[in-house]
């Protein structure tokens, strides 16, 4: 097996589960406290809703028909695993009543394939009794909490409209990682008036949650958002406006990786949404696969190691 030099999150899977694992993502049919009027109505300025669902879940209805569709989708790609994980992706996945969630959840840990579930939300948007849930189903399946962090910095998350600062995130991680669920946590490299010594300076913030994974994303700017209109009207706030490619990008991946918690398993570098929906990405063409084995390869040339950085 590839010896990579981060800690790798289908790898830690495998040492946990004892197995090649495979999320299966699902659309629940949540909506979102920042869309619908309860934080906000107008939702994060970078959010597309329809860039975070696979086309096997906007096509099917029910969990299990998701289900049966992801897995025939897999299968068609030849990829196979000893367990499959319902990753309940699509909006925020705590977002109702604890009776309402007890039957969504486990109608997908119901169907054979199923051995546990991934839930996706905000890091306002849980609760003691669905923690409480969560840590039941973790008794018998694995059950793991992503939450959508998205910046450690109170300004960016007010400025794009978050609708929570971070701490909530700090409170969210410190009690879920209370019931013994492993936890993740989604961060995005290159908001509005970032810039790479901040993403830098932030990392200890992300080391101190004491998460579990961690997937970064670059900031892609979706068609007809808010951001569209501020990366047209202000490109001078956008780290990713001027000499900002691929190269750059892995190199400030290579920074992180290096200050990062080497106990954190690193999950995504990078996200493709359909190109239709993109109006610009500072990857270029380059697929999330092809910018990981840059990241390697720039790691493994100079020997470096995920927190070899770290200042513990
Ligand atoms: S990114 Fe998530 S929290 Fe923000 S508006 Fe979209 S679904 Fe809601």
């Amino acid at each position: 097996m590839e010896q990579l030099p981060y800690n790798d999150y289908g790898s830690t899977m495998r040492r946990k589960l004892g197995g090649r694992v495979q999320k299966l993502s699902i659309d629940a049919g949540f909506s979102c406290p920042n869309r619908d009027g309860k934080v906000g109505y107008n939702g994060c300025t970078f959010c597309l809703g329809e860039a975070f669902s696979p086309s096997y879940c906007r096509e099917a209805s029910t969990i299990t028909q998701q289900i049966e569709r992801a897995l025939r989708f897999h299968s068609a790609r030849d990829r196979r695993a000893d367990y499959y994980l319902a990753y309940f992706q699509s909006n925020t996945n705590t977002y109702a009543d604890v009776e309402h969630l007890e039957k969504l959840y486990f109608e997908a840990l119901s169907h054979p394939a199923i051995s546990g579930i991934i839930i996706g939300t905000r890091p306002d948007c849980i609760t003691s009794d669905i923690l409480q849930l969560l840590e039941h189903i973790a008794q018998s399946k694995y059950v793991a909490v992503e939450y959508g962090i998205e910046s450690v910095y109170d300004a960016t998350l007010s400025h794009v409209n978050r609708g929570h600062d971070f701490s909530a995130a700090i409170n969210a991680v410190t009690q879920t990682k209370a019931t013994g669920i492993d936890v993740g946590a989604h961060f995005i490299l290159g908001f509005p008036n970032e810039t790479t010594a901040d993403i830098i300076n932030g990392i200890h913030q992300i080391n101190a949650l004491g998460i579990d994974f961690i997937k970064f994303h670059q900031l892609q700017i979706y068609r007809n958002t808010p951001l569209e209109r501020e990366w047209r009207e202000h490109p001078e706030r956008f780290m990713f406006s001027h000499d900002f490619d691929a190269e750059t990008y892995a190199t400030l991946l290579v920074d992180i990786i290096r200050r990062l918690d080497p106990r954190i398993a690193i999950e995504r570098l990078a996200s493709q949404a359909p190109r239709n929906l993109i109006a610009h990405s500072p990857l270029g063409g380059i697929r999330p696969h092809e910018l990981r084995e840059m990241v390697i390869a720039k790691m493994t040339g100079q020997n470096l190691r995920q927190g070899d950085l770290c200042a513990f």
